[in-house]
């Protein structure tokens, strides 16, 4: 094992994003053992049969002793988890969280916080559209961001666990940026609570349709519409509770697309192709932007066909 950075890491909540960490820190050597606890015990049974690391049956049992502690459950069971979790850690321990919203999971990790642990919520920009513990994998959070939203709080013994997390997530595989929840919480709405919810929107108005045109919908759905349906298969809870837990930045975000949206909707209707081509052009260029700064690939299809029955597309 290379230079683990901690002794014992427990996750709580073994569903894609914790059986993932659990399956890169002994891949990569992050920590010398791996605990975890899912308050499901159908979950417990499968983690344990794909040999996820020791499975606790119980919280008290995953958190003993950890340096670490992951929480990688829904954004809206935070609050209760990390209640039952800090007084259960040891005192100079880290507490820490995945939830895909920051302000609100910054929120129920600090009403918890009892002053012996430390507090740092953080998000894994990685991720697909699948759940449960199989969907784990071990090479999830590799060329990833993982963003951490640290609490203001002064002092060297803070700064130190803050490193510490850091180096955890780099040993992971991500490049590890630190930002304010609020704003996190505005890039994200924009980035990714938007687009999934148009994706959800987009299949759910095909399906009604679909029952008028008798299957032509799915029939010839081409890769833009099939592209929709992955990221609408996304976990309802997970989503829900995101959509729940940043509804200021998504709401401000979806009342300028949609006045974005009916501009077009008048550029098409008065027939006004100038304005099209405009636009078009505009979004074309960005997507060229996003190709020259390394941040995806230019290949056709995102390099799919290459690469068929790879598994491992992103949401
Ligand atoms: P998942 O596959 O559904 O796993 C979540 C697991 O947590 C489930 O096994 C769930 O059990 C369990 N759980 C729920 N309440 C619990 C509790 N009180 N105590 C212990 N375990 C509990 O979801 P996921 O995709 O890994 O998402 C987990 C977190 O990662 C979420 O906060 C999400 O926002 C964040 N995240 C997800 C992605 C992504 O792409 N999926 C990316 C980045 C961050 P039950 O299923 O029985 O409820």
């Amino acid at each position: 094992m290379t230079n683990p950075v901690f002794e014992k890491i427990a996750i709580i909540g073994a569903g894609l994003i914790g059986a993932s960490i659990a399956r890169a820190t002994r891949a990569y050597g992050a920590a010398e053992t791996v605990s975890l606890h899912d308050a499901d015990l159908d979950v417990r049974q499968r983690a344990a049969a794909i040999d996820l690391g020791k499975i606790a049956d119980d919280l008290a049992t995953a958190v003993a002793d950890a340096d670490c502690v992951i929480l990688c459950v829904p954004v809206g069971a935070l609050k209760t988890v990390a209640a039952e979790t800090v007084p259960l850690m040891k005192a100079g321990a880290i507490l820490t969280d995945v939830g895909s919203v920051k302000g609100q999971a910054a929120d129920a990790l600090a009403a918890a916080a009892d002053g012996r642990v430390h507090i740092i919520p953080g998000h894994p920009i990685a991720g697909t559209e699948q759940s449960g513990p199989e969907a784990g994998f071990e090479t999830l959070f590799r060329n990833a961001w993982h963003i951490l939203t640290p609490l203001e709080i002064d002092g060297e013994e803070y700064a130190e666990a803050v490193s510490r997390l850091e180096s955890v997530w780099t040993q992971l595989g991500a490049t590890v940026e630190t930002m304010d929840a609020a704003r996190h919480d505005r890039v994200l709405a924009i980035t990714s609570h938007l687009p999934h919810l148009i994706a959800f929107n987009i299949v759910a108005t095909a399906f009604d349709m679909e029952t008028v045109e008798q299957g032509e919908v799915v029939k010839y759905s081409a890769g833009g519409f099939r592209d929709f349906t992955r990221i609408a298969a996304s976990d309802p809870v997970m989503w829900r509770d995101v959509f729940l837990n940043n509804k200021d930045a998504v709401l401000e975000c979806l009342g300028r697309f949609s006045e974005d949206l009916a501009a077009l909707q008048r550029a098409i209707r008065w027939g006004d192709g100038e304005t099209l081509f405009n636009e078009f052009t505009r979004a074309r260029s960005i997507r060229k932007a996003i190709i020259d700064a390394g941040q995806d690939s230019g290949a056709v299809n995102f390099g799919r066909n290459q690469r068929k029955g790879d598994g491992d597309e992103k949401a």
